[in-house]
């Protein structure tokens, strides 16, 4: 006999099955005819995020690559034109100390004696090999992508877009110089802006000195003000200190002033408000060192003093610290900037030059002491920011940094924002308090590998940006020859005349924020104001050679901004969506996306963060080989993305054999239809089986539309979950269900059978292939072999057509299933096998379910099923805390108190009545024990009651199902096909059971029966 469809084995090899569709996709261009089956279709504009290229593909990042790849392969199917283009991240910190790591150098000053241009190189080089590995990673994941014709953001065309955008904003008036306190990497070198800060890991738990000193006060002999410093290293750059004017200071016997609510045991000889001692004249710690002998140290009030901590007075250093900093524009004074750009007292510190401030700390405990200022030296634990990209504790520093002002743009970015559509909801609110709340953007770093900022000034105090590379062209004196890309060490090797006086001036030497190189993408790839597309216009710079991405022209800007929709992690808000939207709402007025998909962090198992020292990490290789991508996917997919993902082999494992259950399914189909000759018919696909249809067959059909629809639904509202969800129990439906209900039909070749599950499946699998691409074509490979006219590949086949369905139907066999599960819960309850007929079964609360009566007899094996009242000897009834507890608050106690003394009362459709209250079924949790001989369950207000009597019928009957079963067990473990016929001889002492002869012949497929000798044992016929 001809097999019709390819043969399935018993389970699916992942890895094996998606590296062979790999390949069968690229052969047959598969990627390219849905991109071509779609031009002209309806757009949807997906801008991809791009992703840092300094590593090879992480297993974390699958969940981002999951979801941007299950979205756009949705929309493939429903028909709209899409771009596909994958964006790689170049520059900045991420990429240099990176390669620092490699070549083994760890400073400023190394990075320079190695030589910039070869740095560059170097970084180049970084940046390719992360952009292969990323892109094998991810085509092994099964993302569709244009591959190949990626946006690197180093290439000179996205920098000369950023030099635009900056001179717009100069010519503006938002661009600045600002001398303010910021953080600062000792170990970078750069100031570290206030979105960088909110990256993961960037507050950690640090223990650091906790001191007590004492400030003797110059006008009053023997006083002295008592501040508490974490940062010893702070005291050299001392000025002030501050107290709270209106909170109550006391003095000790001693003469140690501090805030009396602090130390509310302790007894004051003198008590005043903290306005009286504003103005009072101390010696600060190191009034010897040169740069604080010319200070007058005084007190000073602050309204923001902490009543908290410390001791009630704060020591104020406006040159190491934010606060301190703001405070002392406000009262004038001095700043004294105690260390450099690596952390380290510059000379006029004495003693303490060249320490770093961790050094520092130590010697200066010990110098306090010797003084006698020393009070209290212990530890403190809290949480303190350190670098995201070197993890070193950060400090803070004055310096001369670049801004853009965000006060005239605040109110259209919130504006803008408004606009924007965000799932979930709550990330949109924190987009909004970033934007109220946000400072100046810091556009400067003090570093190599980055954008060069295009800013000039002049001696004479000219500022000009360049906003191309035409202008710097127009401009330079020199040194265009040697411009191998626009970065540094050539950048800077091209000096311009000022066009105010003439002078010649160098370009300032910092380079620019690595978010200005993602935050320009809708425009630089899209070709904002481009006149014309310039074929592999992206390929310039340090990105030729990499890309066949061509500029396109602003017609095409036109059509696809804004996005339709765009997806990244949640610290994306105050990095590349709060970037994109800044420059956006900057340059056109209005948000560059329409619709955000945000989610959570991935983590191990157990819920701990994945650390490549901690030794959970998950390698990405290993997970495609012992998962596959598919089952990633699936994980990925099913997890709602306000929480945090616990990802790993353990249900990964939970996912595969859930599999099975699909994959037996279809192999059940593949397996009968052979043997019984059934060739699907193409017109099936379209329309569906009709003619002459049992009502599980109907039901069958309307459970398929149902899921098209309820996945429909998920994927409009971005919830993959939601589609998982449906997915998994409609699958449930077709093998618990259908074929376990319809095993007898497909034996008998029936024809309706075949056409009904064979519709349900393949329509099951358009819907999900999106969510796992490999499975899903390789079974539509299998289950559409014999039609023609079905599409090659199941990603080419378009989204199901269904009509609207008949709900009434679903519901009556939801509830008969509901049925058919207690019942197996009162069975198990009791201990009774399932292979056991038992005489009745009662239900009550399934009104619904009523016209099934005979299909709950065979499913439960009872043989008679009635619907009424089951009386029960106990009923016991509990609240349903997790739901009535927000409900009723504290009415709960009484609710409790009444349902457990029974004073309550029973109400149709499984509600209650206590104290006062109706409790709905969900509300409540109902335990009934069954009358002596019964096995009862219930649950939200249905309840079914077991016979569990047995009588000699029905135990000879169990006997003849256990015969069964072992006859078709041993059919199994002998290799006989499902067409074999045997000759049975069963135990002499199962010959009473001959009585059932035909009923044993039928099922093991034995052409005869006989009773001998003490074992059971059959032959092939
Ligand atoms: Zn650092
Ligand atoms: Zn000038």
């Amino acid at each position: 006999m001809a097999r019709i469809f390819p043969s399935l084995p018993d389970k699916p090899d992942h890895d094996a099955l998606e590296r062979e569709l790999l390949e069968v996709w690229e052969r047959e261009g598969t990627f390219e005819k849905l991109r071509t089956l779609n031009r002209g279709g309806p757009r949807f504009s997906f801008v991809d995020g791009p992703v840092t290229a300094n590593k090879a593909l992480a297993v974390h990042t699958a969940w981002g690559r999951t979801l941007k790849d299950v979205f756009q392969r949705y929309k493939a199917l429903r028909g709209f034109e899409q771009r596909y283009q994958n964006g790689f991240d170049c520059q900045g910190l991420w990429i240099e100390v990176g390669v620092e790591r490699e070549l083994g150098l760890n400073s400023k000053r190394e990075i320079e004696e190695y030589g910039l241009a070869e740095f560059a190189r170097r970084c180049r080089e970084k940046v390719i090999w992360s952009a292969t590995e990323l892109t094998k990673g991810s085509r092994r994941l099964g993302q569709w992508m244009d591959w190949g014709a990626d946006y690197f953001t180093f290439s000179d065309t996205n920098i000369e877009y950023i030099w635009r955008f900056l001179k717009l904003m100069h010519e503006r008036g938002f661009l600045y110089k600002g001398h303010r306190s910021t953080e600062w990497c000792p170990r970078c070198g750069t100031s570290i802006s206030q979105h960088e800060l909110s990256q993961a890991g960037v507050y950690q738990d640090k223990t650091d000195p906790s001191l007590f000193v004492r400030l003797p006060l110059e006008d009053r002999a023997g006083e002295s003000l008592v501040v508490w410093t974490t940062t010893p290293w702070t005291l050299p750059a001392n000025v002030a200190a501050a107290v709270r004017p209106d909170a109550e200071y006391g003095r000790r016997e001693n003469g140690e002033w501090v805030a009396v609510a602090r130390y509310p045991d302790e007894r004051f000889v003198q008590r005043v408000e903290g306005s009286e001692l504003v103005g009072l004249r101390y010696r600060a710690p190191f009034a010897d060192l040169a740069p604080a002998a010319e200070v007058e140290h005084r007190v000073i009030p602050w309204d923001e003093v902490s009543l908290e901590e410390g001791s009630g007075i704060v020591h104020i250093a406006p040159g190491a610290g934010q606060e301190d900093f703001e405070l002392g524009r406000l009262h004038d004074l001095p700043v004294l900037s105690p260390v450099d750009e690596s952390g380290r007292f510059y000379d006029a510190y004495g003693w303490l030059h060249g320490l770093s401030t961790t050094e520092a700390a130590d010697q200066i405990v010990g110098w306090l002491a010797e003084k006698g200022v020393l009070l209290e030296a212990g530890t403190y634990l809290h949480r303190y920011p350190h670098c995201w990209r070197c993890d070193t504790p950060l400090i803070w520093r004055v310096t001369d940094d670049w801004m853009i002002s965000v006060d005239e743009l605040r109110q259209p970015l919130l504006d803008a924002n408004a606009t924007v559509e965000w799932t979930p909801e709550y990330m949109g609110k924190r987009m909004d308090d970033w934007l109220r709340n946000m400072g100046d953007w810091n556009i400067s770093r003090r570093r190599y590998y980055g954008l060069p900022l295009p800013i000039y000034e002049c001696g004479s105090g000219h500022v000009t940006v360049i906003g191309s590379r035409a202008e710097l062209e127009e401009l330079a004196l020199s040194g265009l020859e040697q411009l191998e890309e626009l970065r540094r060490p050539w950048i800077d090797e091209v000096p311009i005349r000022c066009p105010a006086c003439g002078e010649t001036v160098r370009r300032i030497p910092e380079v620019g924020d690595v978010w200005l190189d993602a935050g320009i993408v809708p425009f630089s790839t899209l070709g904002w104001e481009s006149p014309e597309r310039v074929p592999q216009g992206y390929a310039t710079g340090a990105a030729r050679g990499l890309t066949t991405a061509d500029l396109p022209d602003h017609a095409y800007w036109e059509e696809w901004f804004p996005a339709d929709w765009v997806s990244e992690m949640r610290e994306q808000i105050r990095l590349w969506f709060y970037s994109q939207l800044f420059m956006s709402v900057a340059l056109v007025g209005r948000a560059p996306f329409r619709k955000v998909l945000g989610y959570e962090k991935m983590l191990d198992e157990q819920g701990r963060e994945m650390h490549g020292s901690w030794g959970n990490m998950i390698d990405a290789q290993d997970a495609f080989t012992r998962m596959g991508a598919d089952v990633i996917r699936w994980q990925c997919a099913s997890q709602p993305s306000d929480r945090n993902m616990k990802f790993g082999f353990g249900p990964a494992h939970e996912i595969q054999r859930w599999l099975l259950t699909l994959w037996h399914s279809a192999k059940f189909l593949v397996d009968y239809a052979s043997l019984e000759s059934w060739q699907p018919a193409s017109a099936d696909l379209a329309g569906g089986p009709d003619g002459d249809l049992q009502p599980l067959d109907r039901w069958l059909l309307e459970r398929t539309h149902g899921l098209v629809a309820e996945a429909e639904a998920s994927y409009e509202s971005w919830s993959s979950p939601g589609v998982v969800r449906a997915y998994e129990s409609f699958v449930d439906d077709v093998s618990n269900w259908y074929i376990r209900r319809s095993r007898r039909r497909f034996w008998d070749g029936d024809e309706t059978a075949f056409r009904v599950l064979w519709y349900a499946l393949v329509q099951g699998l358009r819907v999900v292939s999106p969510l796992m691409p490999f499975l899903t074509d390789h079974l539509w490979r299998v289950l559409t072999a014999p039609v023609d006219a079905a599409a090659e590949s199941v990603h080419l086949s378009g989204w199901p057509e269904v009509p609207a369905i008949d709900s009434a139907l679903l519901d009556e066999v939801a509830e008969l299933r509901r049925v058919v599960e207690l019942g197996r819960q009162a069975r198990s309850s009791a201990g009774v096998k399932l292979r056991q007929p038992l005489r009745a079964l009662v239900v009550a609360g399934a009104p619904l379910a009523e016209g099934h009566a005979g299909e709950i007899a065979e499913e439960l094996r009872v043989k008679d099923v009635t619907f009424g009242d089951v009386e029960a000897s106990e009923l016991r009834v509990k609240p349903n805390l997790r739901v009535l507890g927000p409900k009723l608050g504290a009415e709960l106690s009484k609710v409790r108190a009444a349902l457990e003394s029974g004073a309550f009362e029973e109400l149709a459709g499984g509600s209650f009545r206590a104290a006062g209250h109706e409790l709905r079924p969900d509300e409540v949790l109902v335990e009934r024990q069954g009358k002596e001989g019964w096995s009862v369950a219930a649950s939200d207000g249905l309840t079914v009651a077991l016979d569990l009597h047995l009588d000699d019928e029905l135990e000879r009957e169990g006997r003849v199902y256990e015969l069964v079963h072992a006859v078709n067990t041993m059919r199994k473990e002998a290799g006989l096909e499902l067409s074999d016929r045997i000759g049975l001889t069963i135990p002499e002492r199962d010959a009473d059971l001959l009585e059932h002869e035909e009923w044993i012949a039928r099922e093991t497929l034995a052409v005869s029966v006989e009773a001998a000798g003490a074992e059971l044992r059959f032959e092939q016929r």
